[in-house]
């Protein structure tokens, strides 16, 4: 049932979508294919569950794309969201004020660190991201400092699709095709200490991996670097990524001593996700610049913000303003949305919840490694976890791109009814890994649904590649 649909006849095609959408072999709605040509659709969600429109039911165990954080359909946000529209869903922001955005960016604020007080709303994280790097580089232009343009960030990584994001973005397969249209940034090794075979401690190798920025910085002219951007914990690029405890404040120092601002794109790790509402909190780190989406609207509507340093903001306002704007965002029904959204994280406990029940989840899943010799690694922290497989656990070696792993253990789980989310990062020194973040709802029986539908999806595997399992 899975085929691709052929190429040509359009106009017949385009008739059919108009009698029945659904019913063409290739959806016109989907332009991004990767691991299905063509995939159930979706009836419904409630909690942590999703049902196609066969009637088939799914454990949402990634939360769509790290997502739905605080589950599907919850009434209060829908209520919020339905009280929101009797009144207006939309009013242009040079016309006027919208007291849901208002709300909702005095409860944000409230959330940052110290200072970090100014809001602008997006409706997603490539809008976030790119905000951020745009406003980084207004801030410098108002200090007079206009030759500091350059962004450096990391590799692996992904900050987004659009082409500025895409600049600062690691990931050779996202940005290939659209090389000459960008304008190409300097990118340092994210620390992936676990895949290091060097006898230094864990404190040693993190502190390597950071003074790398400070190298990169010298070779680029410190006077030329605007900024360094980079997630507190991986998400997708380098599978839940955590650095050794010293890499965040010797980050921080490296930024100060040269007078980079340091953006942090918690798109996928803020909002609660890792059991502090900001992912940087782990470790005390002050960004300048916060880049928010994802579990932030936590898909009842597009949604994102980058939070700004009140001094960074007041700058380039009064010199000015900031030029740069799109038209939907913080639009009143999203931002309702967004409120009710960070009231229900409240009222349920969501981020004590991602520290509780993402510690029972990893230990359950290291718990898997007896079994599995070929899963190499498990990290992440709170309920943003990632496990990585391997061919050789010593040396860390990938396992053989023919099996496909990162495709093969997702699909073997979705017709089981898990979703997973999975990546192999090509070119770079991470192989095939999968995460394994649910909704900060999930409760205990869930965490053993869960973890019996990966059990049985990773022996399946396993017997399909002709993997070592037992022991
Ligand atoms: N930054 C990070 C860390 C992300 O994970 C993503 C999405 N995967 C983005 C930015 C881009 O967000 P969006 O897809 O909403 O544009």
């Amino acid at each position: 049932a899975l085929t691709a649909g052929g190429p040509g006849d359009g106009a017949a095609s385009l008739a059919a979508a108009h009698e029945s959408p659904m019913s063409l072999e290739r959806p016109i709605s989907n332009l991004f294919y990767q691991t299905r040509l063509r995939r159930p659709t979706l009836a419904r969600g409630e909690g942590v569950y999703l049902w196609d429109s066969e009637g088939k039911r799914y454990l949402d165990g990634s939360s769509g794309a790290m997502v739905s954080n605080i589950g599907h359909s919850n009434p209060a946000v829908l209520d919020a969201m339905r009280r929101q529209m009797e009144l207006s869903t939309f009013g242009y922001r040079l016309h006027f004020e919208n007291e849901p955005a208002e709300r909702l960016a005095t409860r944000i604020a409230g959330r940052m660190p110290e200072g970090l007080d100014r809001v602008f709303f997006v409706s997603g994280g490539s809008e976030a991201v790119e905000s951020a790097l745009k406003l980084a580089r207004q801030y410098a232009v108002a200090r007079g400092q206009a030759e500091r343009w350059k962004v450096i960030s990391r590799f692996p990584s992904y900050h987004g699709s659009t082409l500025g994001a895409l600049a600062v973005t690691g990931m050779s397969l996202m940005s290939a095709p659209f090389a000459p249209m960008l304008r190409e940034m300097p990118k340092i090794p994210a620390p992936t200490c676990y895949l290091d075979r060097d006898g230094l401690s864990l404190e040693e190798r993190g502190l390597r991996y950071a003074l790398m920025l400070r190298e990169e910085i010298l070779r680029q002219g410190p006077e030329t670097c605007l900024a360094f951007i980079m997630e507190p914990v991986g998400g997708a690029s380098t599978g839940a990524l955590v650095a050794p405890d010293g890499y965040y404040a010797a980050i921080r120092a490296i930024c100060d001593e040269f007078g980079l601002l340091l953006i942090c794109d918690e798109v996928m790790s803020g909002a609660g996700r890792t059991g502090r509402y900001l992912a940087s909190e782990h470790w005390n780190l002050r960004p300048d610049i916060v880049a928010l989406s994802k579990g932030f609207g936590a898909g009842y509507a597009p949604l994102g913000a980058m939070v700004a340093d009140r001094t960074i903001a007041e700058t380039v306002i009064d010199h000015g303003g900031f030029v740069h704007g799109h038209t939907y965002a913080g639009n009143p029904l999203a931002c309702a949305a967004g409120l009710a959204v960070l009231e229900e994280i409240d009222r349920l406990g969501l981020i004590e919840a991602a520290e509780r029940q993402g510690a029972v989840l990893k230990a359950r899943l290291e718990g898997l490694m007896a079994h599995f010799p070929f899963i190499g690694d498990v990290r992440g922290k709170g309920l943003l976890l990632a496990f990585e497989l391997v061919a050789d656990r010593e040396t860390m070696a990938p396992l053989p791109p023919a099996l496909n792993a990162h495709l093969r253990l997702v699909d073997i789980a979705y017709d089981a009814g898990l979703i997973i989310y999975s990546r192999r990062t090509r070119g770079g020194r991470v192989g095939d890994h999968f995460m394994v973040c649910p909704p900060l709802i999930v409760t205990d029986a869930q965490i053993d649904e869960i973890m019996a539908q990966l059990t049985s999806a990773l022996e399946s595997f396993a017997i399909e590649a002709k993997l070592p399992a037992g022991g």
